[in-house]
């Protein structure tokens, strides 16, 4: 497939991915398709793996997060409440000489198809201005195919939280703050997609909507609102939080989040969106950065949205997405007037800005800001929402490229042999501990060994091999990333009597052998797998 070559690293990784079974190209019998990528065995878990990881820390391990599967393909006027249908979609521009169609924004970075060794903003086929193009994969649903049948395939798992937001509201006893996790696939129709699977036009993306109080609501419960101090993680959420202090809170978290994987800090940078930079409805945007050999890029952006999606669903779904807040009604009411009526018309003129914004005439855009501040005067709001969203795919290929490293050693001949290890976190890594017979045609051995690795499977990902040299098995699972290798010998079978029934334990990245009883192995595994 067109993929261009323009980074040695990169060109190793892809071929290594496709070598060992990470990635490969979809459809390759048929010479592949653009921007569609598949995950071999070794992908697959360790896909499985950063999804499970991210689950857990978003979902499980809290008590104010729930989860959601939505579907792919939703009513369509979601994405016309969301703004996808009349806004998503980047600049493109066709050059008339070969025909190829080209983000404009990214010309410099895009090798000619006819002389790759020329960016197409240098090259002289002429081109046609930009236009927009529209991200979005269009369907049909049922036998009819026309207008009244048109759909789109999800372009990021979002929407559909919003547009459950009162089903999981009602259903999950969750009160604001709170927040509604989704991991799922999401398809754009990249004008290039490019750099292996980092821009891809199918992927999956995992999504937090963390849903908080408008500020004004935490001002006249808490009587102030919190506001960031400085950098760092602000600490466990409280009450007096404002939206500053709960998206600094997620950025942090994320953060946390990649280093637990192995990601440390100085592989990762945090870009904050400038003003001019920002969507008309968010207030503050960080994306956090990945340092990829192809550059300094995305993996995933955390934007404080105010109330722009569920305002957007109310108003063109016509279903109220208000919440009820006791306390706030209850707080409300001690307010002197003079507090009241500074927070009500703040209140008011935001949502007033968001309706006129939005197309509301004036007079309509005042009624109904009106009917809103007084709502909230009486407990009602609609949530603001700060949202962590993150690319699996993206964050796999970080991985991938973090953990990628060459060794040379000397083989037996005395002659130097370059090899690779994929030195992973054992969070992440797709096999955790490799089972070896020392030998292959020594049935004790192989007995043994298989009784290990029956041991060890309900427990963790084992990879039994018995071909080849010890040498060399160690070799193929230091290249799959595996933490862990075990290796029943003579002396696991009593050879040496003061051994009987240990095995060596092997560590990828040092190569240290170390002795374990196996009636102890699971437990010094978990506690090295950490
Ligand atoms: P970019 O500017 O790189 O196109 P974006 O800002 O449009 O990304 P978002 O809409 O914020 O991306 O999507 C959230 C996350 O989804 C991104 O941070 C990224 O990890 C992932 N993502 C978005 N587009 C793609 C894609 N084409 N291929 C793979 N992952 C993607």
């Amino acid at each position: 497939m067109a993929e261009p070559k323009t980074n040695v690293l990169m060109e190793k990784i892809v071929s290594l991915c496709k070598r060992r079974g990470f990635i490969y190209p979809s459809s390759e019998i048929y010479g592949g398709i653009a921007g569609f990528w598949d995950y071999g065995p070794l992908g697959a878990e360790l896909k499985r793996n950063v999804k499970d990881l991210w689950w857990r820390r978003v979902v499980h391990q809290r008590d104010d997060v729930a989860g959601l599967e939505a579907t792919i393909i939703m009513a369509p006027q979601i994405w016309k409440a969301s703004g996808h249908v009349d806004t998503f979609s980047d600049p493109m521009v066709d050059c008339k000489t070969c025909k190829g169609r080209f983000r404009a924004d990214q010309l410099a970075e895009t090798p000619c198809p006819q002389r790759p060794s020329k960016m197409v903003s240098e090259c002289h086929g002429e081109k046609t201005p930009p236009r927009p193009f529209n991200l979005m994969f269009t369907t049909h649903v049922g036998p009819v195919q026309d207008d009244s049948s048109l759909a789109y395939l999800r372009p990021e798992t979002a929407q559909a939280i919003f547009a459950q937001f009162k089903n999981v509201l009602e259903t999950s006893r969750q009160r604001v703050p709170f927040g509604i996790a989704q991991i799922g696939k999401a398809f754009r129709n990249e004008v290039t997609p490019r750099n292996f699977t980092f821009r891809s036009r199918e992927f999956e993306q995992m999504e937090l909507e963390f849903f908080i109080r408008p500020d004004e609501a935490v001002e006249a419960i808490c009587g102030h609102v919190a506001t960031p101090a400085g950098p760092g993680h602000p600490g466990e959420p409280q009450p007096d939080w404002g939206w500053q202090m709960w998206h600094q809170y997620w950025v942090e978290e994320r953060l946390r989040f990649y280093e637990s994987l192995g990601l440390s800090r100085d592989t990762l940078e945090e870009y904050w969106q400038k003003p001019e930079e920002l969507a008309h409805y968010a207030r503050a945007c960080v994306d956090i950065l990945f340092k990829f050999p192809f550059g300094t890029q995305e993996l995933e952006g955390i934007a404080a949205r105010s109330d722009f999606d569920l305002s957007q669903h109310q108003r063109f779904s016509g279903k109220p997405m208000t919440v009820f807040d006791e306390e706030l009604k209850n707080a409300w009411a001690k307010l002197p007037q003079e507090k009241q009526d500074a927070l009500w018309r703040r209140y008011f003129e935001a949502r007033r800005a968001y309706l006129a914004r939005m197309g509301e005439t004036a007079e309509q855009a005042e009624a109904l800001a009106r009917a809103d501040a007084d709502g909230l005067a009486r407990g009602w709001y609609v949530p603001h929402v700060i949202e962590p969203s993150a690319g699996v795919d993206r964050l796999i290929l970080a991985l991938l490229c973090h953990a990628y490293s060459e060794v040379t050693d000397t083989d037996a001949k005395g002659k130097p042999e370059t090899r690779v290890i994929l030195r992973f976190h054992p969070s992440v890594a797709p096999i955790k501990v490799g089972v070896f017979p020392l030998l292959k045609n020594r049935p004790e051995l192989v007995a043994r060994a298989r009784e290990v690795r029956d041991l060890l499977r309900p427990r963790f990902t084992v990879f039994y091999d018995e071909t080849g040299s010890i040498g060399r098995r160690y070799a193929r699972q230091d290249e799959a990333g595996t933490p862990f290798g075990v290796t029943i010998d003579f002396d696991t079978l009593g050879e040496t009597p003061a051994l009987k029934d240990t095995v060596t334990v092997r560590e990828r990245d040092t190569g240290r052998q170390e002795r374990v009883a196996i009636a102890e192995l699971i437990g010094w595994l978990e506690a090295h797998l950490r």
